[in-house]
């Protein structure tokens, strides 16, 4: 055996640890009785110390020393090896336990502050967390810049400053067009009650619609949505609103793209280092793509009203253009998670220049909340009302996750690109996914993107799908374009 076969199928075992380890958490989520809680805790631990001791094993540095890639492949599954090794050894263990202890501590005292309010209770715990992400971001850039670190976690490649730059040129354009749909006035939403075995059996045909793989995967409720695993076991979850379909359906769709993309990644690469998704952003960029650009478009949600009339009866929208209309209704709000294609944006960009002044030292938290507030004030136009509305909405920070937050619209970034591409591509698209069929589409973003996993870097692989460097432009013409015809701008 050589060094580099030696290498793999250790990293192989670990890889499907790591799946254990996923499943575990999956299963807490949805299925795992109450009273497990804490056992539940001890098993998960213990795993994440095999996983760290195989993780930083010194054998890793011995075999890359001496391993010769057989190809092209081979040299993707080296240079991902190379990247987490080279990060877990960087930081030292003392500082990662830290993190680890300080942060499932702070999400607990985040929860409590934000159901009473109290902000000045939450604030020394997450600057306990900020100090220990600063350190783990000087460690991690070894006289670099720290934040550039932490992004280079979630976006190989990224820099702050990259990102900076894309988001100054959204901003204005995205202000604007905010405030001149508000002024336009809102469309009229869907009334009456939409009963959950309905949505269920329409939500499992969107799954089926958006290409996801049965026998490869399932679907179950949570209280959060999300998608687990990779390769052959890649499950979502999704959750039902009587009052609110929409939730549901989209929440769908979106996990089915994060689900499909998994999935589409070529057999071969199956629980190895390029066996999953290139980056959070280029995750992004396939999600939102199913939810938005191909979910809430006119053709599709064509469609999608006369599935509903079928399985609903009457909602108080009397044809295809109105419901379109419902489906991208632009309403101001306080909540990230809540907010429309329009808003969206704008909320990722403001914890982006947060964070990212946290973590350079240039902003204290004594004086984030004012922070916070100015800056919703000026690209909202409205000012916060209570914390749990402003400074203390996002789970994040108390899980230490700064440089997560750009990913979110950097996928949006993405997604613009790859559909700018996809449309150019692919003729005849709203024909068909007006009948209610998508495949043109997910079959496109399979072949181009999807099956190459992390065989080539983020920003490289949405390149070579698109046939042109990824910028902002495309993404603000589409919104511009799509929210003018609809408010009439
Ligand atoms: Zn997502």
């Amino acid at each position: 055996m050589s060094a580099y076969d030696d290498l793999m199928a250790f990293q192989r075992q670990t890889e499907a640890l790591g799946q254990v380890a996923g499943r575990l958490g999956w299963d807490q989520e949805t299925v795992m009785p109450e009273g497990a809680a804490g056992q539940r805790a001890e098993e998960i631990g213990a795993l994440e110390s095999v996983l760290h001791a195989r993780r930083t094993d010194p054998r890793i540095a011995d075999w890359l020393a001496t391993a010769m890639a057989p190809d092209a492949v081979g040299e993707a599954q080296l240079r991902q090896i190379r990247r987490s090794y080279a990060r877990t050894s960087k930081v030292p263990a003392r500082l990662a336990e830290e993190i680890a202890r300080v942060t499932s501590l702070a999400q607990g005292i985040w929860a409590a502050a934000r159901a009473k309010e109290d902000v000045a209770g939450y604030l020394p715990t997450l600057r306990q967390v900020v100090d220990l992400k600063r350190e783990e971001g000087a460690a991690l850039a070894v006289g670099g810049d720290p934040y550039d670190a932490l992004v280079d976690d979630y976006e190989p490649g990224m820099t702050g400053a990259a990102i900076a730059a894309m988001f100054d040129a959204m901003r204005p354009r995205l202000v604007a067009l905010r405030s001149a749909v508000l002024a336009a006035g809102a469309p009229k939403g869907l009334v009456g009650r939409f009963e959950t075995e309905g949505q269920m059996a329409l939500t499992r045909e969107l799954a089926t619609v958006f290409g996801y793989d049965w026998n490869r995967g399932r679907i179950d409720l949570a209280v959060h949505p999300f998608s687990s695993g990779s390769g052959h076991d890649v499950r979502i979850t999704t959750r039902v609103n009587e009052v609110d379909p929409f939730n549901c359906f989209y929440s769908t769709i979106h996990e089915v793209g994060h689900a499909a993309y998994e999935q589409g990644i070529k057999a071969d690469y199956a629980l190895t280092p390029i066996g999953q998704g290139a980056s959070m952003g280029v995750h992004e960029s396939q999600s939102r793509s199913y939810e938005n650009q191909l979910g809430r478009s006119r053709a599709f949600t064509g469609w999608l009203f006369g599935r509903m009339s079928e399985v609903f009866g009457d909602f108080g929208i009397g044809d295809a253009e109105g419901f379109y209309r419902a489906v991208n209704r632009v309403h101001a709000g306080y909540i990230r998670t809540e907010a429309d294609e329009v808003h969206y944006n704008l909320h990722v960009m403001m914890r982006f220049d947060l964070e990212r002044a946290l973590i350079k030292g240039e902003l204290d938290v004594g004086d984030l909340e004012s922070a916070w507030n100015d800056r919703f004030r000026a690209d909202f136009g409205v000012a916060v009302d209570r914390p749990s509305n402003g400074i203390l909405q996002d789970v994040h920070w108390s899980h230490g996750l700064f440089g997560y937050f750009p990913t979110y619209t950097l996928g949006n970034v993405y997604a613009g690109c790859l559909v700018k591409a996809l449309r150019s591509d692919v003729a005849g698209l709203d024909v068909k996914m007006a009948q209610g069929d998508v495949s043109a589409a997910t079959g496109w973003l399979r072949d181009r993107l999807q099956r190459h996993g992390s065989l080539y870097l983020p920003r490289e692989v949405v390149a070579k799908a698109c046939g042109f460097e990824p910028s902002e432009g495309p993404l603000l013409d589409y919104l511009e374009a799509k929210f003018g015809d609809i408010y009439g701008l």
